[in-house]
């Protein structure tokens, strides 16, 4: 049976806007956001670009290709200005972390360099400790919102359409057709397609079946503070004591994990708590004028910490596309690049990442 669209993805974050971009290519595509483009996480994230993650500097999932996929996804959305050639910079905050990072620089000797104190100094007077640094040329940061907003428009530019305001309140399969109901005002609308990709993000706790895959999330926030006037504008994006990401006269600070939470508000004891942590990797930051906090709720997969992508368990037509964690930026770009092979077949999703196996 033909239906007016090939494939509907639900939500417009950052795994959405990724999946419409290179769906669209040969698909009609139809994309229903409950609210607006990157209204979720992605409108809460930072935006780094880190590929060696965490106190000890691991390298994240399929690191190269993680790697590669951000510029070339934000190029064929001709939206390359949004990922500046920066480069991260990860200081060693703590005395052990040093062997860590100089063995990442070791093992990964084209991907990251290790900066002696001295070097450090130099470069980065502001940075406290000094302990040297990693730095991760080919990192850096993009402002999710704005890449959202690109994918999208260049989804658009190929026919696809994005409707905002429509939330998706439930789905089921026939043997022809995948089916979504949409809320409209008081009334809902039925749509017929050939396959749904939900990529509701943050959006998952009403649906039993996206619960039972294993999902948990995590709130976490980002604080938008004026950069102190004694700051360099040539500081890079920096993860060590929490992470300071430059944008214009303003940094954006982050970020805390909370897995206890009512409510999607900001917090002020994390901001507080941002504020304090950050201000020990750059001093005066607690002093900072603070001009918004954003709050938005990672999702994790808890038994693997790696995203989930494909077909439902006893599904064939509902699909899903989510748990990017606190990297959607090198889970995200990678995974839909490759989404146009699975969706022809389906065995081809790496198991370690298959929604099928959760
Ligand atoms: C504080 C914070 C800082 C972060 N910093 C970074 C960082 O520096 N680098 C990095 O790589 N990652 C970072 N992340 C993680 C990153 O934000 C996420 O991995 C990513 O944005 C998740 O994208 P998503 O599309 O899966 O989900 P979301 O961004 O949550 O998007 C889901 C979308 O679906 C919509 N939706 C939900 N339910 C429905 C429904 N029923 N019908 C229709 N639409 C629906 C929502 O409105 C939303 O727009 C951070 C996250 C947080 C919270």
């Amino acid at each position: 049976m033909q239906h007016d669209t090939d494939l509907i993805i639900v939500g417009a974050g950052l795994a959405g806007a990724c999946a419409a971009v290179t769906l669209s290519r040969d698909h009609r595509v139809r994309i229903l956001e409950a609210e607006a483009p990157a209204s979720g996480a992605s409108g809460a994230a930072a935006g780094l670009v880190n590929p060696f993650m965490g106190r000890r500097a691991r390298p994240v999932w399929r690191l190269r290709e993680a790697l590669a996929a951000v510029p070339a996804l934000l190029e064929e959305a001709d939206a390359s200005n949004l990922f500046p050639d920066t480069g991260v910079l990860r200081p060693a905050v703590e005395p052990n972390q040093v062997a860590s990072f100089q063995e990442a620089a070791h093992e990964h000797s084209d991907l990251a360099t290790w900066l002696a104190p001295a070097t450090v100094h130099d470069r980065y007077p502001a940075v406290r400790p000094n302990r040297g640094a990693l730095f991760v040329p080919l990192g850096g940061a993009v402002d999710v919102g704005a890449m959202v907003r690109a994918l999208l428009d260049a989804a658009e530019s190929r026919g696809a359409t994005v409707e905002t305001q429509a939330p998706v309140l439930y789905w089921r399969e026939t043997p022809d057709a995948a089916v979504v109901e949409v809320g409209r005002g008081d009334k809902t609308e039925e749509l017929r397609t050939d396959l749904v990709l939900l990529a509701l993000g943050q959006g998952f706790p009403p649906f039993p079946e996206l619960r039972r895959l294993g999902l948990e999330g995590v709130k976490g926030q980002t604080v938008r503070v004026q950069r102190p006037e004694s700051l360099p504008d040539t500081l890079p994006p920096m993860s060590g004591r929490g992470y300071v990401v430059p944008d214009g006269d303003t940094l954006i600070l982050g970020s805390n994990y909370d897995n206890n939470y009512d409510d999607l508000r900001p917090d002020p004891d994390a901001t507080k708590y941002i504020r304090e942590k950050t201000s020990k990797m750059i001093p005066d930051l607690d002093q900072a004028e603070v001009l918004d906090e954003t709050a938005g709720v990672r999702v994790m997969h808890s038994a693997t910490n790696l995203p989930l992508l494909g077909p439902l368990p006893r599904r064939e037509r509902i699909w899903t596309f989510t748990a990017l964690g606190s990297k959607g930026l090198l889970t995200a770009p990678h995974l839909a690049r490759n989404l146009p092979t699975y969706l022809n077949d389906p065995t081809k999703i790496p198991n370690s990442v298959s929604a099928l196996k959760a």
